[in-house]
């Protein structure tokens, strides 16, 4: 869950990172292709500002000297001195006529001219040509107005420029209300006397519609123009800007900076505005007016020209296939950003698993490493021998059990030993028996054998192999040995306990047996004499009857030790039963064998055994024995004749009153 959600927060970052890493890296290039294009866009505007500029001021300079050049004419002048003079007007009606037809010419040829007027020193208006040509007077006074005003006291080639304003004008044979500028210059006489003057009202519209900067051009490139006091001096606007409407109202901020400067540059939001400054006061160089005068706050005109600025949207718009190209890139990089991170994840997840696998590989190599160290310790210190034979019987490998046993250093073992050389002689054909059983089809063999140790004790062993086999080929026998030297001397101890009598430690009666055989052949073979004592202890029912059976097996041990300090080794005592025993006397004649008798019967007389009861604290009991002397024969074929013999015996020493001792000659 916790890697899920810290994969999901680096896909968030693998998406955003690549967007801003690509955003700033077109950055500069649509911004340095903005850039390239607003200043194309600016040139643009430039020369069409200029244009506009240069357009306007050709048609105000031309309409400036055409009005110097009517108010120069001579007929105009004549005209006015006719006036002037009262001549009467039939003498004066060609000169009106040719006046009044050459002024409708103008009118009629330059469509910019809605209104041509003279107008007397007075302010009466003699003549006007275009809306209509009236004879004189027309009853038109101007005396009031701001043409004659500014216009009475300008000398010869001066003008009169107006403010555009509303007035009425001929289009196409009907008059309309649109926006005029008035024109007026003083006409002089020969003489320099002030005759009139000249009045022509330009349709202000037509001017300026006539004007390249293409209000209607669909491309989003508007003009602007406005007075001195930011009136709005161009048609109405989509923006629903009218003629005379206050820009300084609508748009402060561009009236602000429009009016702060003479030309320069304004970025509207989605437009950039061209201007410069117009002023037909000064900038009139070309035209032949000698005075320029206008109404107060007319001048200058700020004369602009809007082009829309380019922008990010505008430029992608202009080409479908870069929103694809951009849009590719952006995938593209998201998609990078993506597989990268998804790649970085799969290979943390790759590296945690190794680390994982290795550290479980570490574990389990710790635990193979502990499990072959246990093995080895096993294998070195197990309590039985092991070993490894080639196929010639050389130790190649051997336990610290075996060695130890052997006493040997396994560098002094290993490969140099045959391990038949630790086998006892006469136990050797029973391992070569067992050895060649590990090499043939059966691979297993076992044997008993005594290993002769390097301190030259001997071991006697069991040993077990098998042989290991790869593919069918030997490589190794590998056998188990188990040390039997504990065996052996528990065997020796049962078998000797089974011959010993368990209450005085003397031989029984089995033991007898089998000695008695031995010890006839041997006396035979050397043609020694064999000799028997049986002995009886007197009254011994009595004992056990007078102080019980426990004192009674006190004077049975007591006797055994007493008899086996009075006889000579090899001398076999044994007890046959009850208090009988039988002492069998190998190279022994039948006189020493009375004395050995007499001596034993002395000495169990000599040495009562010492109790304890509960009224004395130590009482000696003496007892004695009777003891019958015979020789074995050497034909005899068992002892039991010899035996029969001293029990007659003994039957006569019992008769004779016990404790002596009687041969039996037979
Ligand atoms: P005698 O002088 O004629 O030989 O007399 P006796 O009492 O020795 O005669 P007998 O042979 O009949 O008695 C033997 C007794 O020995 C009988 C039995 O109770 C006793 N006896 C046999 N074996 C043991 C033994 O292991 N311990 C003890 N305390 N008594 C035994
Ligand atoms: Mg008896
Ligand atoms: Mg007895």
């Amino acid at each position: 869950m916790m890697r899920l959600k810290t994969l999901g927060a680096r896909l968030v970052i693998a998406t955003i990172v690549p967007l801003l890493l690509v955003t700033a890296m077109l950055y500069p290039i649509f911004r340095t292709h903005l850039e390239a294009r607003l200043d194309s866009s600016r040139h643009g505007a430039t020369t069409l500002l200029n244009a506009e500029y240069d357009a306007l001021l050709h048609d105000m300079n031309e309409s400036f000297n055409q009005v110097l050049a009517v108010a120069e004419l001579p007929i105009l002048r004549r005209h006015l001195r006719n006036v002037r003079e009262g001549v009467a007007l039939k003498d004066r009606e060609d000169t009106l006529e040719q006046l009044a037809a050459m002024l409708e010419t103008l009118v009629t040829h330059f469509g910019r001219y809605t209104r041509l007027v003279l107008i007397d020193t007075t302010g009466e208006e003699l003549l006007e040509a275009g809306s209509r040509l009236l004879p004189y007077p027309t009853g038109t006074r101007y005396a009031q107005t701001g043409v004659f005003r500014g216009t009475k006291r300008l000398p010869p080639r001066g003008l009169y420029i107006s403010a555009p304003r509303l007035g009425e004008s001929r289009r196409e044979g009907k008059t309309v209300t649109t926006a005029v500028i008035d024109i007026a210059t003083p006409v002089f006489g020969q003489n320099g006397q002030r005759l009139g003057m000249l009045l022509f009202t330009l349709d202000w519209h037509y001017l300026t519609a006539s004007l390249p900067h293409a209000i209607d051009s669909g491309e989003g490139v508007r003009a602007v123009m406005v007075d001195d006091q930011g009136k709005w001096l161009l048609p109405n606007t989509e923006e629903g800007l009218r003629f005379g409407d206050s820009l300084a109202d609508r748009y402060p901020k561009v009236w602000h900076d429009l009016s702060s400067q003479l030309q320069g540059e304004i970025l509207l939001d989605d437009d950039l505005l061209l201007f410069r400054t117009q002023d037909i006061r000064t900038a009139a160089e070309s035209n032949k007016a000698g005075t320029i005068v206008t109404p107060p706050a007319s001048q200058p005109w700020q004369l602009g020209i809007v082009v829309p600025r380019p922008s990010l949207a505008g430029l992608l718009a202009e080409s479908p296939w870069q929103i694809a190209v951009l849009g590719l890139i952006y995938l593209l990089s998201v998609i990078v950003g993506v597989l990268w991170v998804l790649s970085l994840h799969r290979q943390r997840y790759l590296r945690r698993q190794a680390m994982e696998f290795s550290r479980e590989a570490q574990h389990l190599s710790r635990e193979s490493q502990q499990y072959a160290g246990e093995v080895q310790d096993l294998y070195e210190n197990a309590p039985c021998g092991y070993h490894s034979l080639d196929s010639d019987g050389r130790i190649v490998k051997i336990n610290r059990t075996e060695l130890e046993w052997l006493g040997y250093r396994v560098d002094e073992v290993i490969d140099k030993w045959h391990y038949r050389d630790f086998v006892t002689p006469d136990t050797r054909a029973a391992f070569d028996d067992a050895f060649r059983g590990v090499l043939s089809a059966g691979q297993e063999g076992g044997a008993e054998c005594v290993l002769m140790c390097r301190d030259g004790t001997r071991l006697p062993v069991v040993i077990q192999a098998t042989a290991q086999v790869i593919e069918g080929c030997f490589q190794y026998s590998r056998a188990t040995v188990f040390d039997l030297s504990e065996r052996k001397q528990l065997e020796a101890r049962l078998a000797e306990q089974a011959m010993v009598d368990p209450l005085t430690g003397l031989w029984n009666r089995r033991y007898l047996k089998g000695q008695a055989a031995k010890e006839m052949a041997r006396a035979c073979r050397r043609g020694t004499s064999l000799s028997l004592i049986v002995i009886d202890l007197d009254h011994f029912k009595r004992i056990n009857d007078t102080h019980g059976h426990d004192v009674g097996d006190l004077v049975l041990q007591s006797f055994a030790d007493t008899a086996r300090t009075q006889l000579r080794e090899g001398d076999i005592l044994c007890r046959m039963g009850g208090e009988e025993f039988i002492v069998l006397l190998p190279d022994t004649a039948p006189e020493q064998a009375m004395q050995v008798a007499e001596r034993l019967r002395l000495a169990v007389s000599a040495t009562p055994v010492e109790i304890e009861t509960d009224v004395v604290a130590t009482v000696r009991l003496a007892y004695t024995a009777s003891l019958g002397v015979a020789r074995v024969a050497p034909d005899e074929a068992s002892l039991e004749p010899a035996i029969k013999r001293a029990d007659e015996g003994l039957y006569a020493a019992k008769n004779a009153g016990r404790n002596c001792v009687h041969w039996y000659a037979g």
